[in-house]
C-alpha cells in the first residue's frame, strides 16, 4: 500500500517522544511495579477526571470488578447492565458471583435511558431479583442522562457504577456527582494509552482504601488493622515480615512503568480531546450529504468524549450487508468496527438467563459502524474515509 493508502484503524494510541522518555526513565528507576508513580498517576488522574479519589489498576475490566467489590456485590445480588456494551461491563458483575439483568437501550444513541432502566427494574422485579446496582455505559463518549438515571436508582435504592471507559476527559464523567463509582480504561484505543490499565474514581475514601487493598491480594500491613496480636507482634512491636489477609483479593496492580506513561499521556488529554473534536466536526460536515443512507449516531448537546465516531447505516436498504461493506472498506485501507454485539446474545449469557428480546439494542446494533477517529489522523485521512464511504454508498444504491 502506498503512503497515502496506509491502513487507518478505527482507533489507535498517540505515543510521542516524551512518552517514550518517561517510560525509559521509569525503567531505569528502582521500581518496575508498585512505586511512587502509582500514587502520582492516581493524583493526576483524579485531577483530570474531577474526582475525589482515583484508584489505579491494570485494566478497565479490573476497575469495574473492583467497583463491584466496592459495593460488596455477591451471590444473591443482581445488577442491571445495558446490553449494548463491551463484555466486561457485565462480566465484572458476574465475577463477584452476582447476576446480571440486561436492560435495553435507545435505538439511536445506544444508551440506557431512564425509561429502559425503569423497564428493566420492573421486569427484574417480576423474576424476583434483588437489584442492588446498575452500570450505565457512556457509549462512544456520550454521557448517559445521569441525573435521570440517579432519580430512578434512588427510588429503588440502587447504586450506580458508571462505565466511563469511553468518556475520560468529559467533565461530568469521573466526578461521581450521581454515581458511587466511575470506571476508566487506558487500553490503546481509549482516550489515553498505557498498554493495559484502568482506574476507578469515587467520593468514598473508605471504598478507595478497600479497593487499593483488593487490587493487591487483600493484603493488610498497617499495624492498626491487624487482627492477630499473637502472630503479628513480639514484645509489643509488629514483626517486620507480618501481614494479614481478611478477604480475597487479586493482583490488579498497575506497574510504575505504565503509570509513568499514564502521567505523560494525561498531560496531553486536552490536546487529544480538542483534535478528536475537530475531526468529528469535519466528519459531520463532510458526511452530511450522505444522509439518509448514512447518519452519524446522535451526539446530543452535552460535552461528549468522542472516543468513537459511530455512524448508522441501514445496510439492508442499501442492498448490502455490513460484513461486505466492512470488507470493501478494509480493501481500501479503512478499518472499522462494530461497537457492540449485544452482550445478552452471548452463548454464556443465553445459557444462563435464556432468550431476551431487546429491540432497541437490536436496532442500534444492526446499523452501527465505528469509523476511524484518533488524534493523529490528518484532515486528508478524514477526507479519504468520507470519499470511500461515499463511493461505496453510491455504488450500492
Ligand atoms: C475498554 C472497555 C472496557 C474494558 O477495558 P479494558 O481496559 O480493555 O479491560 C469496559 N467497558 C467498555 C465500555 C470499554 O470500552
Amino acid at each position: 500500500m502506498s503512503e497515502d493508502r496506509r491502513m487507518l484503524p478505527y482507533g489507535r494510541q498517540t505515543i510521542e517522544d516524551d512518552d517514550v522518555a518517561a517510560v525509559a526513565a521509569a525503567l531505569r528507576s528502582d521500581f518496575l511495579t508498585t512505586g511512587p508513580l502509582v500514587e502520582e498517576f492516581e493524583n493526576h488522574f483524579a485531577g483530570a477526571a474531577g474526582a475525589a479519589h482515583a484508584v489505579a489498576c491494570n485494566s478497565g475490566t479490573a476497575a469495574l470488578h473492583l467497583a463491584a467489590m466496592g459495593l460488596r456485590l455477591g451471590p444473591g445480588d443482581t445488577a442491571i447492565v445495558p446490553t449494548l456494551t463491551f463484555l466486561a461491563s457485565a462480566n465484572a458483575i458476574r465475577m463477584t458471583g452476582a447476576e446480571v439483568f440486561f436492560a435495553d437501550v435507545d435505538p439511536d444513541s445506544g444508551l440506557m435511558t431512564d425509561a429502559s432502566f425503569e423497564e428493566a427494574i420492573s421486569l427484574a422485579d417480576k423474576y424476583r431479583r434483588e437489584i442492588r446496582a446498575a452500570v450505565p455505559v457512556h457509549l462512544n463518549g456520550r454521557i448517559c442522562d445521569m441525573r435521570s438515571l440517579a432519580n430512578v436508582a434512588k427510588k429503588s435504592n440502587i447504586a450506580l457504577i458508571e462505565d466511563a471507559c469511553h468518556a475520560l476527559g468529559v467533565p461530568s464523567a469521573g466526578a461521581n456527582e450521581y454515581s458511587d463509582f466511575a470506571c476508566f480504561s487506558t487500553h490503546p484505543v481509549k482516550m489515553i494509552a498505557t498498554g493495559e490499565g484502568g482506574v476507578v474514581t469515587t467520593k468514598d475514601a473508605d471504598a478507595a482504601a478497600r479497593m487499593r487493598k483488593l487490587r493487591s491480594h487483600g493484603m493488610v500491613h498497617a499495624e492498626g488493622e491487624l487482627l492477630s496480636r499473637e502472630e503479628g507482634f513480639e514484645n509489643g512491636a509488629k514483626r517486620p515480615w507480618y501481614y494479614e489477609m481478611h478477604e480475597i483479593g487479586w493482583n490488579y496492580r498497575m506497574p510504575d512503568v505504565l503509570c509513568a506513561l499514564g502521567i505523560s499521556q494525561l498531560k496531553k488529554l486536552p490536546r487529544f480531546l480538542k483534535r478528536r473534536e475537530e475531526i468529528a466536526r469535519l466528519y459531520d460536515r463532510l458526511l452530511a450529504p450522505l444522509a439518509p443512507a448514512l447518519k452519524p449516531a446522535p451526539r446530543g448537546n452535552d460535552p461528549h468524549g468522542l472516543h468513537l465516531y459511530a455512524v448508522l447505516i441501514d445496510f439492508e436498504k442499501l442492498g448490502t450487508t455490513r460484513a461486505k461493506f466492512m470488507d470493501a472498506l478494509r480493501a481500501e485501507g479503512i478499518g472499522t468496527q462494530v461497537h457492540y454485539l449485544p452482550v445478552h446474545r452471548q452463548p454464556y449469557y443465553r445459557d444462563r438467563y435464556g432468550e431476551r428480546v431487546l429491540p432497541g439494542a437490536d436496532a442500534y446494533y444492526s446499523r452501527c459502524l465505528s469509523i476511524p477517529l484518533y488524534p493523529s489522523m490528518q484532515d486528508a485521512d478524514v477526507e479519504r474515509v468520507v470519499e470511500t464511504l461515499s463511493n461505496l454508498i453510491s455504488k450500492a444504491q
